[in-house]
């Protein structure tokens, strides 16, 4: 397992900001406290205490000053790792002897520990930190496997970022000198230059009924409430919908539906594209921004497009993570060549899936040929 730290931008609250400076100003008296405590021990003849008797001394130093319970607590611990760093720096002649730390030049972040999911990305919109709960965030989609801390960061410009931590097998992705092309479709999500198509699997069809269910005892129950909110008003009394149980339980119950439809598809794409970029060095696929398939905005293709688009941003950031490449070829005529004499044979409507060409006689399925063709045009 090897490390990697991705930085992403934090936009916290202005709740969170105030914790987030509670958090610097304690971490910085912890450290200056322990630093005080070393010198004073020094003076007196003492020897130096290391890093887990000082992170011992810690629970002393809470019951002295309670006000440290405010704080994030790994944090505190991570600063006096960071003073037992500058000690045995200054121990082995590579730096002077450690400093205070400064109110006017504060040292801009904290480090947290990540541990039972206490550091959790929810949603891709944000990032669950120790003490300062949900905090919206960009740049989430990085961020894949087990995740070890965060480092926190307020930079004098007022901007706040983050870089978490996250645990990766490198193993796995070695180079396979392999190349392949896709073709984006609706009935195959996509077709490999390889002969493998993946399924559009229709997730929400599974949970069609249960979710028809619920929303219909949601409208029924919205109703009723509403009838009782007027019966309510004209007796003098004002109640809102969420005073009604119900409501909010079928409401619940839709998202919740919702939810896992949404996860199961998420999963779906994570797991192909983890095996792509595994099994290949060089992938190819259409720029989407070209894409002019179906005219129409029927669902079935609304959902094929937010499909696509994760694809390309999965497959973009995976890539990038494991020295992989992601070339993006624009798709015109790759329907129409055939890949293996490179004439146009023209062309054909979108219910013709397979054909024969006129010029050299192969027999093609109508989107392989077409992932054949994109994976050539990145080579052309
Ligand atoms: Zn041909």
């Amino acid at each position: 397992m090897k490390l990697k730290g991705i930085k992403i931008k934090l936009k916290p609250s202005i709740n969170q900001k105030d914790q987030i400076d509670i958090n610097l100003n304690l971490r910085r008296f912890v450290k200056n406290q322990m630093l005080a405590m070393q010198q004073a021990r020094y003076g007196n003849g003492g020897k130096y205490l290391g890093k887990f008797a000082m992170i011992y001394c810690l629970k002393g130093l809470k019951l002295e000053f309670p006000f440290l319970k405010l704080a994030e607590s790994t944090c505190l611990e991570y600063a006096i790792a960071d003073l037992d760093q500058a000690y045995q720096r200054f121990f082995t002649g590579q730096n002077n002897r450690p400093n205070f730390e400064s109110r006017k030049r504060p040292h801009n972040s904290y480090k947290s520990k990540g541990i039972n999911n206490n550091i959790q990305v929810v949603d891709n919109h944000w990032i669950k930190l120790p003490k300062l709960g949900l905090v919206k965030a960009y740049g989430l989609e990085r961020i894949q496997g087990k995740i070890k801390s965060a480092v926190i960061r307020k930079e004098p410009t007022g901007v706040y970022s983050a870089t978490i931590q996250v645990e990766y097998e490198p193993n796995a992705w070695a180079k396979t000198g392999k190349q392949v092309g896709l073709d984006l479709g609706l009935t195959d999500l996509v077709s490999q230059s390889d002969g493998y198509k993946l399924k559009n699997k229709q997730f929400e069809r599974a949970m069609a009924k249960k979710r028809r269910i619920w929303e219909r005892k949601l409208a029924r129950r919205r109703l009723q409430a509403k009838t009782k909110m007027e019966e309510a008003r004209k007796a003098g009394v004002e109640l809102e919908l969420s005073d009604f149980k119900n409501v909010q339980k079928a409401k619940q119950q839709v998202a919740r539906i919702n939810k896992k439809i949404a996860n199961q598809r998420e999963n779906y794409l994570q797991q192909y594209t983890t095996k792509l970029v595994k099994g290949f060095d060089t992938i190819v696929m259409e720029d989407l921004k070209t894409k002019n398939l179906l005219q129409n905005h029927h669902l079935s293709r609304s959902i094929a497009d937010s499909a696509w688009a994760k694809i390309k941003s999965m497959l973009t950031y995976k890539c990038d993570w494991y020295g992989k490449e992601l070339i993006l070829v624009t798709p015109q005529y790759t329907s129409q060549i055939c890949s293996a004499c490179g004439e146009n044979t023209g062309k054909k409507p979108l219910h013709i899936r397979a054909f024969v060409c006129p010029y050299c006689g192969t027999h093609h399925d109508r989107d392989i040929n077409a992932s054949i063709n994109i994976l050539n045009k990145a080579f052309a």
